[in-house]
């Protein structure tokens, strides 16, 4: 599916169009223009051919039926996962790849070590949501949210991921609100300070993982140009100008990062009232173990008894490897 070639076809028609088309293809979810029935006939046969609505993909559901995963084939054949985690309050998130593989290389995860192939097109990123909004539709159900913590680093793709959360945003296309969507960046300060201007609605998510940049930087080769006071420094402007809070991510790897002292560390470096830590389980890509729920509890302890919220992330589709960095394109 090629969106910019939609607004292109409709350019010289009435503006009324563009927002029929848009309705069909957003709204009404048709995933072919002949059940597009307020276009004419003419114009549905151009857009068949020039802006094919069909999404190749596969799926795979979890066990609980709550997390389902898809694997997208794009244009080139190159494959994309995304997910659906669909929660009991009736939310469903679609958590979406900004790109096929990952430039940074985290050890622990299994998008980074699978290297980097190319960033995805705005078009190809809106796609996976509407891949899961036509999932949905049978139930009656819709996208409620979307967060970029799919493959790739979406700072480093940021026209297109803007672009992307355009539509997304749009309320003659999906209309999700920005304070439902949300950004994970592996610290990229550039791309903080833009998310700050374009967008100061939607959510930032600092992937952190340690407490020191000597641990970090063995974790996380991206610490090397964005070290930890770097990033931190970025996020006190981010907040400055939004006055948003900012989750912080840390992933519990056992005898790596999670002992208490790391825990003390840590809430020393990030006691400020609008910092927040999400504590997430370590899904095993095969060089680490994942830390045991006992030390996650008492990580989680020692910097509630700092002063810092936390909050433990439900883990979702671990057993169909849909849950955070096991996403490879397989
Ligand atoms: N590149 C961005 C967004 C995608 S990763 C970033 O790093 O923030 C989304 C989240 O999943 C990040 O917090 C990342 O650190 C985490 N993650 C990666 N591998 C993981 C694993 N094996 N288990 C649990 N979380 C992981
Ligand atoms: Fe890339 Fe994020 Fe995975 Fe690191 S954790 S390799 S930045 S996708």
């Amino acid at each position: 599916m090629n969106l910019s070639k939609l607004d292109e076809i409709l350019k010289s028609a009435p503006v009324f169009r563009l927002a029929q088309a848009k309705k069909a293809v957003f709204f009404d979810l048709v995933e072919d223009w002949s059940k597009a029935t307020t276009i004419s006939k003419d114009l549905r046969e151009k857009l068949r051919k020039e802006v094919p609505l069909e999404i190749k993909g596969k799926i795979l559901v979890s066990k609980n039926g709550r997390t389902v995963k898809a694997a997208l084939e794009l244009e080139d054949g190159l494959k994309i996962e995304t997910v659906l985690m669909k929660h009991t309050d009736k939310r469903n998130t679609v958590c979406v790849s900004s790109q096929v593989g990952c430039p940074l290389g985290c050890l622990f995860c299994v998008t980074g070590t699978m290297g980097f192939k190319r960033n995805l097109t705005s078009s190809e990123i809106v796609e996976q949501v509407l891949f899961f909004a036509r999932y949905l539709k049978k139930d009656k159900e819709k996208i409620t949210n979307v967060v970029f913590m799919g493959m790739g680093e979406p700072f480093l793709n940021w026209e297109n991921v803007k672009k992307a959360i355009e539509i997304l945003n749009d309320d003659n296309c999906f209309g999700i609100g920005a304070r439902k969507i949300s950004v994970s960046t592996a610290g990229i300060t550039e791309g903080i300070e833009r998310l700050a201007e374009d967008f100061p609605q939607i959510n930032l998510a600092i992937s952190l993982h340690a407490p020191d940049d000597k641990l970090r930087g063995e974790l996380m080769p991206v610490n090397q140009k964005y070290p930890l006071e770097k990033i931190l420094k970025s996020v006190d402007e981010y907040i400055e100008k939004t006055n948003r809070k900012v989750m912080f991510e840390y992933v519990m790897l056992k005898d790596v990062n999670d002992s208490e002292e790391q825990a003390k560390k840590l809430a020393k470096r990030l006691k400020y009232p609008l910092y927040m830590v999400n504590l997430i389980a370590y899904n095993p890509n095969g060089r680490f173990e994942s830390s045991s729920p006992e030390r996650i509890k008492k990580f989680k302890a020692v910097l509630e008894k700092a002063g810092i919220f936390a909050t433990q992330r439900y883990r979702f589709g671990t057993d169909i490897e849909a849950a955070c960095g096991q996403l490879a394109g397989k």
